[in-house]
């Protein structure tokens, strides 16, 4: 087996041609992000209390878990909306900042999809898209309009690039927003929960452009309750319970074999049978 092609975290020890040696995904690159013994508190309440973790380039990471168990309290710490009470984050292995004017560029590297697409409501799904290359990053409106175009195409809206929010499905606008995102020229996209607020007719097509993301190897890190996507698309799922991380592996073995009984109970209290 290849030194440099260690397993991180992988379950059980890679021996000799062990079928069932893992070998994660981008394990032989830098990790993107690495969480050390993160902690975050409000007030008395452990919202995270000891979380360490990491995030392979080119990986979609999904996090499940109970509600309340600290998985968009993770996302808010990694592009550093919320300061930590402990540990650590490093981006690039670089700890993340705190001042502010460089917790700016750092969060530009993370493209963030919301439950609520929290699109403009007075723009039209292109303006939406291209304001922020515009605004943000200084480029000439023509060019970023282009590029608005393209991402558009991309997530499969092309004919609605004039609409408004208001004129758009969930699953449009959704795409939209993940579009926006994109038009950002991000490294890691992370997604909460982007899919629970939408009809079920129009979650697929949202879970489809994700899909199509992943393949195209983007860093991604999904919160999710859509047990079937984390375990088609996901390289590794982590499941959180109180802050701390349950069990974490490859979707087989979350979904499959799961080496925490916990892990099996949340699974089925969501109809997951395998
Ligand atoms: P999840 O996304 O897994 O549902 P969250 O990360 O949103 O969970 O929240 C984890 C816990 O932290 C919850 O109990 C929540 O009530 C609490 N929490 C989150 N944000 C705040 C806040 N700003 N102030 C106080 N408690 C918070
Ligand atoms: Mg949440």
């Amino acid at each position: 087996m290849n030194a440099t092609l260690s397993p991180i975290g992988a379950p059980g020890a890679a021996t000799g041609a062990a079928p069932t040696a893992f070998i994660r995904k981008g394990a032989g690159d830098k990790p993107v992000l690495v969480y050390e013994n993160v902690r975050k508190t409000y007030g008395d309440f452990v919202a995270l209390n000891g979380v360490s973790l990491q995030v392979n380039k080119g990986e979609v990471m999904c996090l499940i878990g109970p509600s309340g168990s600290g998985k968009s309290t993770l996302l808010r710490c990694t592009n550093a909306l919320e300061t930590l009470n402990g540990g650590q984050v490093y981006l690039d292995g670089v700890p993340l900042p705190t001042r502010e004017s460089e917790v700016r560029r750092v969060r530009q590297r993370m493209g963030m999809v919301f439950q609520s697409f929290e699109l403009f409501p007075h723009k039209s799904a292109l303006d939406n898209v291209a304001m922020g290359p515009i605004t943000v990053l200084g480029m000439k409106e023509d060019e970023a309009r282009t590029r608005a175009r393209a991402l558009l195409d991309k997530v499969g809206l092309s004919s609605k690039a004039d609409n408004f929010p208001a004129n758009l499905s969930g699953g449009q606008q959704q795409r939209v927003a993940i579009a926006r995102a994109l038009a950002m020229g991000p490294d890691v996209m992370l997604f909460d929960e982007p899919t629970s607020a939408l009809d079920p007719e129009t979650v697929g097509e949202v879970l489809n452009v994700m899909k199509k993301l992943a393949q195209e190897g983007m860093t991604m890190i999904v919160v999710t309750h859509e047990m079937s996507f984390a375990r088609r698309v996901a390289n590794w799922v982590v499941v959180f319970e109180n802050g701390a991380i349950m069990e974490e592996g490859p979707p087989e073995q979350i979904f499959d074999h799961p080496t925490v009984a916990r892990t099996r109970d949340f699974l089925s209290h969501l109809g997951w049978d395998g």
